[in-house]
């Protein structure tokens, strides 16, 4: 344990963000418990990882000892009720206020009382799911980029009632696990990053129902006309729609201006379960290497 006082971080989620969370944590040296709906899912999270350690071995920038001890600091847990030795816990299930509310009342429950609870939320409020817990004070948001061990920011979100303290350690522990931190110092819809990406991605849903350009043509124009690595499409595709159209939602409903209304198609891909990369088809096609 360093600085930061924390030596177990719990992990609840096991997705896309999950996985990175507890993948770059065990590389800072921190003891991790990964979980999800139940065991069987946290550990082919813990699986998900260490296959993409296998892949840094491959490459030459692990070594296969590495691998092991970063592999050895991975434990999938059954549940909640296992979080009890965690000194912080991230939660980054799916992006929904429901369940991260009833995850929180669990947390609260599960976690020892001095323990730092952070949501790794794109866009809900960091105050209403601090209010579902006794320790508003112990509640922060850690919004990790995707992917996480390529990405180097954290966006930290103070809560109304997050104390300095709460905050001085999450910002110290960003800094062990090798990011740089902003803090987007006022909790409203989207924070930062969201606030101002997700209307853009929303546009391009837009711009494609309206037949103004083709997907591929999209997605040209803005990598090439304003220097970004992918697309507005192609991005979305990486986020997730599912998640895209979770967080313009709450643009929405948050900030109440029909500027921020989710895009028609946007939807219909939601509903269709073309949720991006992570189901095989998105609005492009990721099927047998076809990306
Ligand atoms: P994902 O769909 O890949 O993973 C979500 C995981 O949560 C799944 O493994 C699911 O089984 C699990 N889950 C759902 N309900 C659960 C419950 N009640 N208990 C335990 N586990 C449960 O999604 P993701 O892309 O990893 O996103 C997770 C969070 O991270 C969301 O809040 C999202 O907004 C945020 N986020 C996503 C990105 C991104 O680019 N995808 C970037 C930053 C933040």
């Amino acid at each position: 344990m360093s600085g930061h006082g924390i030596g177990v971080l719990g992990v609840v989620g096991a997705g896309q963000m999950g996985g990175g969370i507890a993948q770059v944590a065990a590389q800072a040296g921190l003891d991790v418990r990964l979980a999800d709906l139940d065991l069987a899912a946290a550990e082919r999270g813990v699986r998900g990882v260490v296959a993409q350690l296998d892949r840094l071995v491959k490459k030459e920038k692990m070594t296969a000892e590495a691998r092991d001890a970063v592999a050895a600091r991975l434990r999938p847990v059954a549940g909640i009720a296992d979080m009890g030795e965690a000194d912080l816990v991230v939660e980054a299930v799916s992006e929904n206020e429901t369940v991260k509310l009833a995850i929180f009342r669990s947390l609260d429950q599960a976690c020892r009382p001095g323990a730092i609870l952070a949501s790794n939320t794109s866009s809900i409020s960091i105050t209403r799911i601090a209010a579902a817990t006794k320790r508003p004070d112990r509640v922060i948001g850690m919004h990790f980029m995707n992917p996480v061990p390529v990405m180097k920011l954290i966006e930290v979100i103070r809560g109304f009632r997050t104390s300095d303290e709460t905050l001085g350690t999450t910002l110290a522990l960003g800094e062990a696990l090798g990011k740089t931190c902003v803090l987007a110092s006022k909790d409203y819809p989207g924070f930062v990053v969201n606030r101002i990406l997700m209307p853009y991605i929303n546009e391009a849903f837009y711009v494609l129902d309206e037949g103004i350009g083709t997907a591929a043509d999209i997605d040209t124009a803005m990598r090439l006309g304003t220097n970004v690595p992918m697309g507005p499409l192609t991005l979305a595709d990486f986020i997730g729609l599912d998640t895209c159209l979770a967080i313009m939602e709450v643009l929405h409903q948050g900030l109440g201006d029909s500027k921020y209304r989710p895009s028609p198609l946007l939807r219909k891909y939601v509903e269709a379960g073309l949720l991006g990369r992570k189901t095989g088809r998105g609005v492009h096609d990721y099927s047998e290497g076809k990306a």
